[in-house]
């Protein structure tokens, strides 16, 4: 868990992460907990999404889990409900979000379309539909999605990942505006690369895959790929009080490579 450099943002705050399992989930997971959330720990993994807890415990944090497929609409309304009535909910992450093997959209076939959509797309959908009648109705609250660069840059081979990301950075701007009216923020990150086991999907096909990551690796300025908890700490700040006034915005958290 990073040192808790700030003051306690989250103080008697309930964060809802989706997909916290592991990696960017489970870093925003510790980050708000480091900072006085209560966090409700979310996923389908409910072995990682334990660990995720007891993590955040023996660091002296507040989390409990609740297992949670984000493709379900139901049982996404449902933990709401819960999480809301329990401990009241203040902000939702929606990080749950999955890749795909490296191919042209002339043979992605329509299973990899349909998954990929899914999680990433009726996902967000899902947890904002449920989630803004409770913020709305309080007046207050964030909702922060994890979209990626593949949402603001094209990416050969990533055809149904750049659409799904897209579609959820886009979409963020509407929840914005039309949540705005009631004291609710919408925001969104795009991570570049990040050190995941996604991140590390991207290289498993290459013939050498270490070759591959250093390839890579030299296209970013900063020359080297981001970290989880950098990822993390954006996701707090949009959530935070310090982005009281940043609402319908993609946070660009890619070591320069969009610009280089
Ligand atoms: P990861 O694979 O390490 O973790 C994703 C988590 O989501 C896992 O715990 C998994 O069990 C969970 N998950 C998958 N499907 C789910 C579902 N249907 N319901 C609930 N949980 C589900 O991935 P990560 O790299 O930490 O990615 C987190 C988010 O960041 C994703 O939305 C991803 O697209 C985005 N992102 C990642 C990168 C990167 O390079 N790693 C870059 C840009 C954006």
């Amino acid at each position: 868990m990073l040192p808790n450099t700030t003051t306690s943002r989250f103080a008697g705050r309930t964060v809802l992460v989706t997909g916290a399992a592991q990696g960017i989930g489970q870093a925003t997971a510790e980050r708000c907990a480091s900072e006085g959330a209560t966090v409700v720990v979310t996923d389908v993994d409910t072995e990682g999404g334990e660990e995720t807890v007891a993590t955040i415990e023996d660091d002296g944090g507040d989390a409990v889990f609740r297992e949670l497929d984000v493709t379900d609409a139901e049982e996404f309304d449902a933990v709401v409900r819960a999480v809301a009535e329990r401990h009241g909910l203040d902000v939702l992450v929606n990080n749950a979000g999955i890749a795909h093997p490296l191919e042209n959209i002339e043979d992605t076939d329509d299973e990899t379309f349909d998954r990929v959509l899914d999680v990433n797309v009726r996902g967000v959908w899902n947890g904002c539909r449920a989630a803004l009648p409770v913020l709305k109705e309080q007046g207050e609250g964030a909702i922060v999605n994890v979209a990626s660069l593949g949402g603001m840059i094209g990416l050969p081979r990533q055809g149904a990942y750049t659409l799904s990301k897209g579609a959820v950075l886009n979409f963020t701007r509407t929840v914005a505006a039309e949540a705005g009216p009631h004291g609710v923020r919408a925001n969104a990150v795009c991570p570049g690369f990040v050190e995941t086991a996604m991140g590390e999907s991207f290289f498993a096909e290459a013939d050498d895959p270490e070759k591959a990551r250093e390839r890579m690796e030299r296209q970013y300025p900063l020359r080297r790929f981001g970290e989880p908890d950098e990822v993390a700490g954006y996701i707090a700040f949009l959530a935070s009080e310090d982005a009281a006034y940043v609402s319908g915005h993609g946070l660009v958290v890619d070591g320069g490579y969009s610009i280089s």
